[in-house]
């Protein structure tokens, strides 16, 4: 076999992008494979850049864009988003999964994806924290969700609404990755696995009804790489972009850009969900400063770690739709006095109806896209609505005799009565983007794969990332995409393409 052919190629090294990397390699009779645009720091954390490990904030480096809006933020690296991200962990709802089974059948049902969830769970090392790290602010947080009613749930599972403790994939302040979860030494050391860093992919050459090649620019210079199976695995806005560039898409967009269309599938690059939110700022008492900095200085100050999930307007009927966050801590954006802090309560639109698009601007694969969260933007406002739900919520929570003593609101328009410009221009992310190569079922025209990932019209291409979600869960979807991409690993090393 030649150095540029294998038997399966997963293009995209991230959260997902490890996982089929390492499960598809398992089997020693099988070449893998893993391109990824971005440096590959190697399995021992020790070769790691310190910011990407330190988990108590989110680094700013490996990304694809800097200084643009928060919701383009992406990691460009082996291990992905999981290298920059909160380190936060949970799971959607019963709603969720009958979303998902509704487009891509019974194995995405809550029970069925359940061994590929503990898979992660286990792989991650994710683990609730421990309660001598939890700082004053977030003890106070619990409390202030008992005060106003609320019973503890377990966030790393189905369930009820209520607050509770998210799973974090940090280690005494360490982020652990999924590249170091999954691509450690030994996975490494076999011999039919290959890592490719640098290189990104440019398009997939499609010939009749199969994918024969992937031009890949490594350091700048184009290359074909061949493979029996083409896995995408390069996110939610980096999977359509590359079947866009490869002419798969909406055939007149494509066109527009100089693009000949090889295969019309209208739902490659729309139905992007994602997930706004507001925060609400407090104005931390001395006392609470005082005990942050103590926190700071024992290296147990991450930045929230207790979240309460709720059923505001249009929540669908088992499930929730609402994340309300209490934080304190070093702020997300800029800085602060030393000895000063953060504080405030976000709320989360986790089930939007809202939808955005990905869009190229250009052939070129460096080009920036044109991302469109759409928050927001629902013609019914549903989303409105529900958001200023959320945001009663947290005015409540910061109301309640455990956190008023810590921080206080300050004056103004309560954020709820804000107009919808306004409560618009203040969204920010979640940065929790699925859906833009949905699954569904065979009559969705918008549908772009199965329920194993499978797309339409191809017999040897697999899309298998946060892209596939048709709905974002109620979740953070770090945990939810790394069991689909367990999911998908098994349905292609057991389904006929294995
Ligand atoms: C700032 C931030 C904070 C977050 N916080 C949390 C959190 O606390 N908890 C949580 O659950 N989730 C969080 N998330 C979301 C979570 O990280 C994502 O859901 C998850 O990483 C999605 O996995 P993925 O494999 O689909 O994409 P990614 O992990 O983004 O991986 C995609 C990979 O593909 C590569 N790629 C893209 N295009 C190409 C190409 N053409 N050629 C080669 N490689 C390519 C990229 O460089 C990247 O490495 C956060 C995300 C961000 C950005």
């Amino acid at each position: 076999m030649s150095a540029d052919r294998f038997d399966v190629l997963v293009l995209g090294g991230g959260v997902a992008g490890c996982v089929l990397a390492a499960r598809l390699g398992e089997d020693p009779g099988r070449s893998v494979c893993l391109v990824e645009a971005g440096p590959d720091h190697g399995p021992d954390p020790a070769g790691w850049p310190a910011p990407l490990l330190d988990a108590r904030a989110l680094p700013r480096q490996d990304l694809w864009e800097r200084k643009v809006a928060a919701h383009r933020f992406r990691a460009r690296v082996v291990g992905g988003s999981s290298c920059v991200n909160g380190c936060w962990n949970t799971w959607g709802s019963e709603a969720d999964h009958r979303e998902w089974v509704r487009a891509g059948g019974e194995r995405w049902g809550a029970a069925a994806m359940e061994p590929y969830r503990d898979a992660a769970v286990r792989a991650m090392g994710l683990r609730p924290v421990p309660g001598r790290e939890l700082s004053p602010w977030a003890r106070a947080a619990a409390d202030a969700a008992r005060e106003l009613g609320h019973a503890e749930v377990d966030m790393g599972r189905t369930g009820e609404p209520g607050y509770g403790f998210p799973l974090l994939n940090a280690h005494d302040g360490l982020r652990r990755n999924a590249a170091l979860a999954y691509l450690g030494p030994e996975v490494r050391a076999r011999s039919r696995l290959t890592v490719l860093p640098h290189a990104v992919a440019d398009r997939l050459l499609v010939r009749g009804d199969r994918v024969d090649g992937v031009v890949v620019l490594v350091d700048g210079v184009p290359r074909t790489l061949r493979a029996e199976r083409y896995v995408v695995a390069a996110g939610a806005f980096g999977s359509p972009a590359l079947l866009l560039r490869s002419g798969i898409g909406p055939a007149g967009e494509l066109r527009a850009l100089g693009i000949d269309p090889v295969l019309d599938l209208p739902g490659v690059g729309a139905n992007l969900s994602d997930q706004p939110g507001v925060f609400v700022p407090l104005a931390p008492t001395p006392e609470l400063d005082a005990a942050l900095a103590a926190k700071e200085r024992d290296g147990e100050l991450y930045v929230s770690r207790v979240l309460l999930r709720t059923a505001g307007a249009h929540a669908p009927e088992d499930g929730w739709n609402l994340h309300v966050l209490p934080s304190a801590g070093p702020p997300l954006f800029g800085s602060l006095p030393p000895g000063r802090y953060e504080a405030g309560v976000s709320a989360f639109l986790m089930k939007p109806a809202s939808r955005g698009s990905v869009r190229l601007t250009s052939a070129d694969p460096l080009a920036p896209l044109a991302l469109d969260p759409g928050f927001l933007t629902d013609p019914e406002g549903h989303d409105l609505a529900a958001l200023r739900s959320g945001l009663e919520t947290a005015l409540a929570l910061a109301g309640t005799a455990a956190l008023k003593g810590l921080a206080a609101l300050p004056g103004g328009t309560a954020p709820h009565l804000l107009g919808d410009d306004e409560l618009r221009a203040r969204a920010g992310t979640y940065w929790h983007p699925a859906g833009t190569c949905a699954m569904g079922p065979d009559d969705d025209p918008a549908a772009v794969v199965d329920g194993e990932g499978r797309v339409r019209g191809l017999a040897n291409l697999t899309v298998a990332d946060a892209s596939v979600l048709p709905t974002v869960p109620a979740a953070n979807t770090q945990l939810p995409v790394l069991a689909t991409a367990e999911l998908l690993a098994a349905a292609l090393t057991t389904g006929p393409g294995a």
